[in-house]
């Protein structure tokens, strides 16, 4: 039988005779910054010796700062992403599963809200769906809340897991919530930090490649992202989010990674809570089969078009249907309770928060000092609360990070005292802040207070959060 022969001309691209041209001497680094600063393309080896002397720990501190910067003013074409991405990615080790996983292996990520603990409720329910889910998720950026920062907030939680730990955790539990490690993603996790505390946030390719990369080291069957927009996203222009949305789904089918992106609204809070414990407390709520309806709709819509794009589900609503079951019937909760005591949390302590009443769970979880409710100014029809001036003044208590490392304060939050479409009396509360100082300052009461918008509407329905779902390039499209 003949052998197969590739063509020369495939394996050389730039020539059929000719070998490939040796790899160019890698630039310095000032010389890739000052490229980019003026607004040139960085080609895969420039990325590649970037995130390289950023792993190797060569680079220093204000040269990443000041490459973020470039980035972040000059953005990023679709090929400098995708390079930036599977740089990211090969910095650490790949995620390896059983052959028999492939198809189950499903993940969700959030571009970062105010009282967003979808992650929290959703890799269980998924779990108990039949689905895999090796979350690998991310810290508080900006004045956006992290999955990690949270769970951390229970006792004894773990988010640091070898790859080994969390083949384990799939296959004991079927989801696992971890952070990025020396081992896994290294890259994303150094500028991530950096990201924090140089107002780098916000940009469109390091949160498409930061994003995707953790998930292309999962190594994927499908994943839906939630794009926020409104005004406490990191791109509040429902425009540029859909960006965002296009950006994700591109690069993930860049990647060979099969990824659907959903647009939620994010101007008022999702759900009544914001801050660690008191979020802890009410993912626990919705994975009671109760808790406020806004966040059970994105979990479910997110959750039913995951199951749906990875083929488990007929359609979305059947998909929705499903991950609701294991919202109503207790078995996401005891998916999360399994994954509280396999990472790390004393299986009394997972039994007592999952099992009990809110009241007992309070007494579980750390506490802040102070309680001080605010106010109603007038009557009238509550039309939002801005996620936003919400979000400054917890960070300031202490619920965010300034700068890399900061520890956090757990029990910092707020519990909203009402629903948005609900009628208010003048004088009745309507946010409870928890807090460590003794009081609130005047600057901040006034923050707060600018936060609630009242009108003379008649009370209504609060909308759903979700707005619209994009997807993927069908196989014939690609
Ligand atoms: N989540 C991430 O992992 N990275 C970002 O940049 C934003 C949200």
């Amino acid at each position: 039988m003949a052998t197969p022969v590739t063509p020369v001309g495939d394996l050389w691209p730039g020539g059929p005779q000719r070998p490939p041209d040796p790899p160019a001497e890698p630039k310095p680094l000032p010389d890739l910054i000052r490229l980019k600063r003026d607004g040139g393309r960085l080609s895969k080896q420039d990325i590649r010796s970037f995130v390289g002397a950023v792993v190797a720990g060569s680079a220093q501190g204000a040269q990443i700062g000041a490459m973020l910067m470039a980035i972040r003013l000059q953005g990023m074409d679709l090929e400098e992403t995708v390079a930036l991405t599977q740089a990211l990615a090969n910095s650490g080790q790949q995620l390896e599963w059983p052959a028999a996983w492939h198809q189950q292996l499903v993940d969700k990520h959030s571009t970062g809200g105010v009282g967003d603990k979808v992650s929290l409720v959703l890799a269980p329910a998924l779990a108990a769906c039949g689905c895999k889910v090796p979350m690998i998720s991310g810290r508080g950026l900006g004045h956006t809340g992290g999955t990690l920062d949270k769970l951390e907030s229970i006792p004894g939680f773990t988010v640091i897991q070898s790859p080994e730990q969390m083949q384990g955790l799939l296959e004991k539990v079927g989801c696992c919530i971890v952070g990025q490690s020396k081992e896994l993603v290294p890259a994303d996790g150094i500028l991530y930090e950096a990201r924090d505390v140089t107002a780098t946030v916000d940009s469109l390719p390091l949160i498409t490649a930061s994003i995707l990369s953790k998930k292309v080291v999962e190594r994927l069957s499908a994943l839906v992202v939630d794009v926020k927009f409104g005004g406490a996203a990191v791109f509040p222009g429902q425009a540029e989010a859909r960006e965002l949305a296009r950006a994700l789904v591109g690069v993930g089918a860049g990647l060979g990674l099969r990824v659907a992106a959903a647009l939620t609204a994010m101007d008022h809070p999702l759900g009544r809570s914001v801050g660690h414990t008191l979020e802890v407390e009410e993912a626990l709520l919705c994975m009671d089969g109760a808790g406020p309806p806004d966040l059970r709709d994105v979990v479910i819509r997110l959750g039913g078009a995951l199951l749906w794009l990875n083929g488990q589900a007929e359609d979305q609503a059947e998909g929705a249907a499903r991950v609701a079951a294991a919202l109503d019937d207790g078995s996401a909760r005891d998916r999360f309770e399994r994954m509280l005591a396999t990472q790390g949390v004393d299986p009394g302590l997972a039994r007592a928060l999952c099992s009990g009443t809110p009241a007992q769970r309070r007494q579980l979880l750390p506490r802040a000092r102070e309680q001080e409710e605010l106010l109603a100014p007038a009557d009238g029809t509550v039309e939002l609360v801005r996620a936003l001036p919400l979000a400054r003044v917890l960070h300031e208590l202490g619920a965010g990070r300034s700068c890399a490392g900061e520890p956090l304060r757990f029990g910092v939050g707020a519990e909203l005292l009402v629903d948005v479409g609900q009628r208010l009396r003048r004088g009745s509360p309507w946010l409870r802040v928890h807090l460590d100082a003794p009081a609130l300052s005047d600057p901040q009461r006034r923050a707060l207070q600018g936060a609630l918008v009242l009108s003379d509407r008649e009370p209504f329905a609060a909308p759903s959060p979700f707005s619209e779902l994009i997807l993927p390039p069908t196989d014939a499209q690609q």
